[in-house]
């Protein structure tokens, strides 16, 4: 009398509780539900045929003698099983398997969400039983902490980094959101932190995955039907790093399933690591409860390095490559090249390649003339606003006086030809020009580009101002 099959269900993880690690008791019977109770027989549902077969192939001489203990010795086990049919458009049913009570199931090919390519395996976690899983971490050994260079623009983000790679899931920053722009490095300290976490704690699953990837395996286990088993995969790891997580913009499928794995770990105190292109608040078409998630731990960014960082991240790559270069050479790189540290290592390449090919040394001349080529080939597209700090200067006029209304001779000269040059050098439209130069309108935009035509068909001097300014437009 008064048996359920919740209170069966409690004693029989009281006793599992005992007997296995509580990361696998986590895992695996945590989200076991105790249905029913007749006589002898216990139906429990779990979320996927996948978990069943886990248990049934680990667990089973477990759950057996448990069983036995509460129900006596012809205890039966009926597993009551979610089929996930969200995607398919009906509705989830559930199937009802007795326990074979065999002593080992046949192994059965499982299509799991792995971080491998090979889609057939056997079983996702390699080490049956009450072990811990083993995975590919998919970590870049090149990209650790040694390789990547502190400076004021990174230092934040770096020291997260590695508090979080000492005591993961220890800190307030989880998750550990890095943002910046392209080629500053969020890749490579992504890794780096992985890589530094796994050496400091051997025993913790560390697993890098771009999103682009984590997005398809995705589509991969909805296909097959095996959503739910992505998502306990996911939920098993002890620190989960996922790159450019601004890729699931828009991917509403993804996001909810991120939005599962995000909440059990992070409930866990397990450690999340984020990367994106810009900050949470700007990332379109993300749910908003992700969003406010993303912030609940720390936002670091990545700038665009200084001189000085810039410096020394060439200097340690020819270091580490044993190249020979004066320093005036890398000096004149660091000076040249602002952007992010993937261009200057792109730079710092190609002018080894040229110094290679030609049997040359590498000098500064060398360098400049490397270096003209590299940059106009990665201009950026010239801008109004460029080209009319260009003509203030080349007449030492301040930028204030050709945005103003004034009618001094000099000025509405200089004005007409960076309105000439704007249509020139740039795709903007008449008005567009006319607003951003002076806030005129149309007419007088036409109007300019005619003078400027005219007189430097007549007058001398003007043509040489055209022509300096056409050489300084194209070339600077
Ligand atoms: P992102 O992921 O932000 O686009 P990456 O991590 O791929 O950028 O970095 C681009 C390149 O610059 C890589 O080769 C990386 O090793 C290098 N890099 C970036 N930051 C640093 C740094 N602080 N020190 C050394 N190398 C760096
Ligand atoms: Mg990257």
């Amino acid at each position: 009398m008064g048996k359920t099959a919740e209170s069966v269900w409690k004693n029989c993880l009281k006793f599992v509780k005992d007997n296995i690690q509580e990361q696998a008791f986590e895992t695996w019977f945590s989200p076991i539900q105790p249905i029913k109770l007749n006589e002898n027989i216990l139906t429990i549902q779990v979320p996927s045929k996948f978990f069943y077969e886990w248990l049934e192939e680990h667990y089973i001489k477990l759950l057996k003698i448990a069983l036995q203990k509460e129900l006596g010795k012809d205890a039966k086990l009926v597993y009551s099983i979610v089929m996930d049919q969200k995607y398919s458009g009906k509705d989830p049913y559930t199937v009802r398997i007795p326990s074979s009570n065999k002593e080992k199931l046949q192994p059965q090919e499982i299509d799991a969400p792995l971080p491998i390519d090979s889609k057939k395996v056997k079983n996702p976690f390699v080490i049956p039983g009450l072990q811990k899983i083993k995975i590919d971490s998919q970590l870049n050994t090149s990209n650790n902490f040694s390789n990547f260079i502190e400076g004021e623009t990174n230092r934040l983000a770096r020291s997260a980094g590695k508090a979080v790679a000492k005591r993961p899931g220890g800190t307030s920053f989880n998750p550990l959101f890095i943002y910046g722009g392209v080629g500053l490095g969020k890749t490579h300290l992504a890794h780096a932190i992985g890589l530094e976490a796994k050496e400091n704690h051997p025993d913790k699953t560390v697993l890098y995955v771009s999103t682009e990837k984590f997005t398809q395996q995705f589509i991969d286990a909805v296909q097959s039907n095996n959503r739910n088993d992505f998502i306990h995969f996911y939920q098993m790891i002890d620190i989960l790093i996922i790159d450019d997580v601004q890729f699931l913009s828009g991917k509403k499928g993804t996001q909810e399933a991120f939005f599962h794995i995000f909440n059990h770990l992070h409930q866990k105190g397990n450690q999340i690591i984020l990367t994106s292109d810009k900050p949470p608040v700007d990332i379109q078409d993300m749910e908003q409860r992700l969003i406010s998630r993303f912030k609940w731990g720390l936002s670091a960014d990545l700038q665009v390095p200084d001189y000085e960082t810039r410096f020394a991240i060439l200097k340690h790559k020819v270091e580490k490559d044993g190249i020979e270069i004066p320093e005036e050479v890398i000096d004149h790189i660091a000076k040249s090249i602002k952007t992010n540290v993937r261009e200057l290592e792109g730079c710092l390449n190609s002018i080894i390649a040229q110094a290679t090919l030609n049997k040359k040394e590498i000098t500064l001349e060398l360098t400049q003339k490397t270096l003209a080529n590299f940059i106009n080939h990665t201009r950026k597209e010239i801008s109004i606003d460029y080209i009319q700090r260009l003509v203030c200067d080349y007449f030492k006029i301040p930028f204030e006086q050709i945005q103003s209304k004034t009618r001094k001779r000099d000025v509405v000269q200089a004005r007409q030809l960076a309105m000439f040059f704007a249509k020139k050098y740039t795709k903007a439209s008449l008005s567009s020009i006319g607003s951003q130069i002076g806030k005129r309108d149309h007419a007088t935009v036409l109007h300019a580009c005619k003078t400027v035509k005219n007189l430097s068909e007549t007058d001398k001097v003007f043509r040489g101002y055209v022509e300096d300014l056409n050489r300084k437009i194209g070339v600077e």
